[in-house]
């Protein structure tokens, strides 16, 4: 059986043609499937779309949050529910087609455990693009495993992978980055993201910027090291300015007929002062950074609250399935 895995944050528009989609695509697919739809909180009619759903085909699941938690925390959730041999994430907003899904099935079948969709073209605006194409080549340089470029979270994974998934304990869960670290066998498909179906974006630009510094900063110790090998240089060079100004100041030489001490330096040393002093805060909030989310980790809080789900049958075993995470 195949699991397809499905996000959904006020998506209510896209829920019968996203129906409607999975229903024709799933002919190609050779085997049963089941939809498990997570319901991040929605404030529109996801929810009662989602209930209506189930009730006319039970194929179609779902959990349902008690608020919204976040795009990686309900693809988490569903991963937990899903019990396919081979898990399927997609967007509730159609960007991920599911006619794909055939094509990744073939290479599972040919023995690889997780298939990921490359996007070719994106459809989107050009600054949100160029963002993009920027955060994959950051990350790529500075983290240390290696994350496949401009690959999203539109994959199928094999059960072993799953597993794998479900049993990381981390809050702050950047989910194509933990899949990379897996490893197994790994394959990239290229596929056009298309444009949204229906609706606004859901993921806020502070979200992404969250999701964009949990990749870098959760893979990394980069950035740390940065801040410190800079330190370091200017260190370094303020020593050797202290030992050539005390030496100036005694022995009173000149350097081209250029005296340091005659020049007011007050521009030079105001600006030196706040270049450094910038560069502090920003190291700090770098730390912060870090210190947050080991934050997070330690206060060991559940990852999301379900309030409603339907479709799970070993439902006393799954619930709480915030605890199993
Ligand atoms: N989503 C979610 N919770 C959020 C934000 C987004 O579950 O807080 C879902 C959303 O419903 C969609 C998917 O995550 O199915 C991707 O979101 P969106 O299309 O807004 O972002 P994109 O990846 O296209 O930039
Ligand atoms: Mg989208």
């Amino acid at each position: 059986m195949i699991s397809v895995v499905i996000p959904a944050f006020n998506e209510a528009e896209n829920i019968p043609n996203l129906y409607r989609r999975i229903i024709s695509a799933a002919q190609n697919w050779q085997m049963p499937f089941e939809v498990i739809m997570v319901d991040d909180g929605s404030k529109d009619k996801t929810l009662e779309l989602l209930q209506k759903l189930h009730a006319k085909d039970s194929r179609f699941k779902y959990i349902s949050f008690s608020r919204n938690f976040g795009h990686q925390t309900a693809v988490s959730a569903g991963l937990v529910y899903a019990q396919g041999d081979v898990v399927a994430i997609l967007d509730a907003d159609l960007q991920d087609p599911p006619e794909e899904i055939h094509r990744f099935l073939e290479k599972w079948r040919q023995g690889y455990q997780v298939i990921y969709g490359i996007r070719t073209h994106r459809k989107e605006n050009f600054f949100k693009k160029s963002a993009y194409y920027l955060f994959y080549r950051i990350l790529a340089w500075c983290s240390s495993i290696e994350i496949p470029l401009d690959s999203g979270d539109f994959c199928i994974m094999d059960r072993t992978v799953v597993s794998w998934l479900n049993a990381m304990p981390e809050r702050n869960r950047f989910i194509r980055g933990l899949r990379s670290w897996i490893g197994y066998r790994q394959i990239g498909i290229p596929y056009e993201r298309q444009a949204r179906f229906a609706g606004e974006v859901k993921y806020t630009f502070r979200k992404l910027m969250r999701l964009a510094l949990d990749g870098i900063i959760n893979f990394s110790y980069r950035p740390l090291q940065i801040a410190g090998t800079f330190g370091f240089f200017v260190a370094i060079i303020s020593f050797l300015g202290i030992i050539f100004f005390f030496l100036h100041r005694i022995l009173n030489f000149k350097i081209f007929g250029y005296s340091p001490q005659n020049v007011p330096g007050f521009t030079s040393l105001i600006l030196s002062l706040l270049f450094i002093g910038g560069v502090q805060l920003f190291t700090m909030g770098l730390f912060g950074e870090y210190i947050g989310r080991i934050f997070d980790e330690v206060k060991q809080r559940p990852l999301y609250i379900i309030k409603d789900q339907r479709g799970f049958d070993n439902s006393s075993t799954l619930l709480p399935g915030n605890t199993r995470l």
